[in-house]
Formats: C-alpha cells, structure tokens, sequence
C-alpha cells in the first residue's frame, strides 16, 4: 500500500464564499463543482492544481465535525487525502501497522469516491484520509 498521489487537500473554512475570492479571484483557479455531503454536514467546493484539488470544507450545521474543527482550531488546513488504490485493505495494512483509525470501514466521500480517515495522533497531528474510485 503506497499512495499514489495528493488526491485533494482540504481547508476548513466558514464560509465557501469568503473564501473562494482567494482561490479563484486572487489564484485565478476555478471552483469546478460544489456539492452537499449530507453524512458529514458539509459543503464543498473543489479547485483542480494539476492533479491535486483543494477542497474547501464549509460546515452545514453546527454539530458539524467541522464545525468543531473551526471552533476549536479556527478556519485552516483540515486533512489532507491521499488516492490508494483500495481504502479498506489500506485501512488494514495501516492498522496492522500500529496506527489508529477512525474509520475501520470506507465510507461515501464526495465526488463518489471512497473514503477512510486515520487519527491525526498517528500522523504528526495532521489529519489523513485515504481514498480511492473503486
Ligand atoms: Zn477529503
């Protein structure tokens, strides 16, 4: 299990709108898709740079995972998701390795794709998620 690129970078932020004048007025990139994770209550907008895609994170209800995230940490870098080719048996192959997870199954990420965090004590405090198309 070695991963095979960036797939996206995600930032939490409070508002999409605000946010989005960087990324697209500032960089000149263009949001390509917004779209509701109802499960995570959460709305995203995605930016393409080359391969990798940056994911802004807005929370869509205060009990949000995300909006703790902000609450706590203010808005800023929340994971960073790595393309595997099989989250479930990268999920295993790191949890045979002594790391802790806090999905031990994937689940439905945005854009159809899925996904699997790991617990951000295990990868020096940032939070990593795998996925994967299949
Ligand atoms: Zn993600």
């Amino acid at each position: 299990m070695i991963p095979s690129k960036i797939e996206h970078v995600a930032i939490a932020v409070k508002s999409i709108e605000e946010a989005r004048k960087f990324f697209e007025g500032v960089l000149g990139l263009e949001c390509y898709a917004i779209e509701e994770v109802a499960d995570q209550k959460v709305k995203t907008a995605f930016f393409k740079v080359g391969e990798t895609k940056i994911e802004l994170l807005e929370p869509t209800s205060p009990d949000s995972t995300v909006a703790g995230f902000i609450e706590k940490r203010g808005e800023g870098l929340h994971h960073i998701a790595f393309a595997v080719d099989n989250v479930n048996e990268s999920l295993a192959a790191v949890e045979e390795k002594g790391v802790k997870l806090i999905d031990k199954q994937q689940r439905n990420g945005a854009e159809g794709l899925h996904i699997g965090f790991l617990h951000p004590k295990y990868t020096s405090g940032v939070l990593t998620e795998f996925c994967s198309k299949n």
